[in-house]
């Protein structure tokens, strides 16, 4: 569903990606997991257009989405193809990213409206049905600064599947939460991989890595250095570098 070829990313001449690989099927929960610095939040804005890539590319269900800007590629995409394209991939960062001034119901169909897939009653609807699902049928008419932590990033999850993304990324998602607020939210994320979306997860929770994913992979100096079934990599990696993070974090 999403493949990553040999992309390569600098800035200001320091090579941040060194040519990562990574096929992710469909259904497939992926973790990824590495020291600060190395790469992982980078990695993930390049599978939703956030960042271009130098070199390589990054595909999403057979879409280009990442691509060499000295290439033609992209100047031939209209920029509402390029949008469409983006909008398959969800992603969910660590500071929730919540419009203030909107209710978290009209942040959850802020966007499936102003794409105008929806008119505004089917998403409110949608938005309803999204909102209970994570568990906040009740707030949909709070302001996210009437929410705790958890709750807004709730929400944001639930804004995020909004657009039926085909892939949703999660960026440190409970790294900004108050301890006792991480559970609720990494419930809403095993819920969605139990569904079988397809995910790819920076975390440092690496207990909830080992319960959902179906796949570590361990970056380290913008290059995977490690992948493979969590029983493998988080109780017997082979690599140095997996080593030594994984007895710091742990
Ligand atoms: P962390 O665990 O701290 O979030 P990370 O693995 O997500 O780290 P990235 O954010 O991808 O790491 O950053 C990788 C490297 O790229 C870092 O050295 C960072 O300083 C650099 N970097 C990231 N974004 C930019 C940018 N927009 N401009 C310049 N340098 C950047
Ligand atoms: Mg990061």
């Amino acid at each position: 569903l999403v493949e990553i070829h040999n992309v390569h990313k600098s800035y200001g001449g320091v090579e941040v990606l060194s040519g990562i690989d990574l096929t992710v099927r469909p259904g497939e929960v992926i973790a990824l997991l590495g020291p600060s610095g190395s790469g992982k939040s980078t990695l993930l804005r390049t599978i939703n257009h956030l960042e271009s890539v130098d070199r390589g590319s990054v595909t999403v269900d057979g879409e280009l989405i990442g691509y060499e800007l000295r290439g033609e590629k992209l100047h031939e995409l209209h920029e509402r193809e390029i949008l469409r394209r983006r909008t398959q991939v969800g992603i969910v960062f660590q500071n929730f990213n919540l419009f203030p001034h909107l209710t978290a119901l009209e942040n959850v169909t802020e966007a499936p409206i102003a794409l105008k897939r929806l008119t505004k009653d089917d998403a409110r609807e949608l938005a309803l049905g999204l909102l209970d699902r994570v568990g906040l049928a009740d707030k949909a008419d709070a302001y996210p600064r009437q929410l705790s932590g958890g709750q807004q990033q709730r929400v944001a999850i639930a804004r995020a599947l909004a657009l039926k993304p085909k892939v949703l990324l999660f960026d440190e998602p409970t790294s900004a939460l108050d301890p006792e607020l991480v559970g609720e939210v990494l419930d809403v994320i095993r819920d969605l991989a139990q569904l079988g979306t397809t995910l790819i997860i920076v975390t440092h929770e690496i207990g909830f890595a080992r319960e959902v994913a179906d796949r570590v992979v361990f970056l380290d100096g913008g290059v995977i250095v490690e992948q493979g079934p969590p029983a493998e990599v988080l109780t017997a990696p082979q690599h140095p570098r997996t080593q030594e993070f994984l007895a710091k974090v742990l």
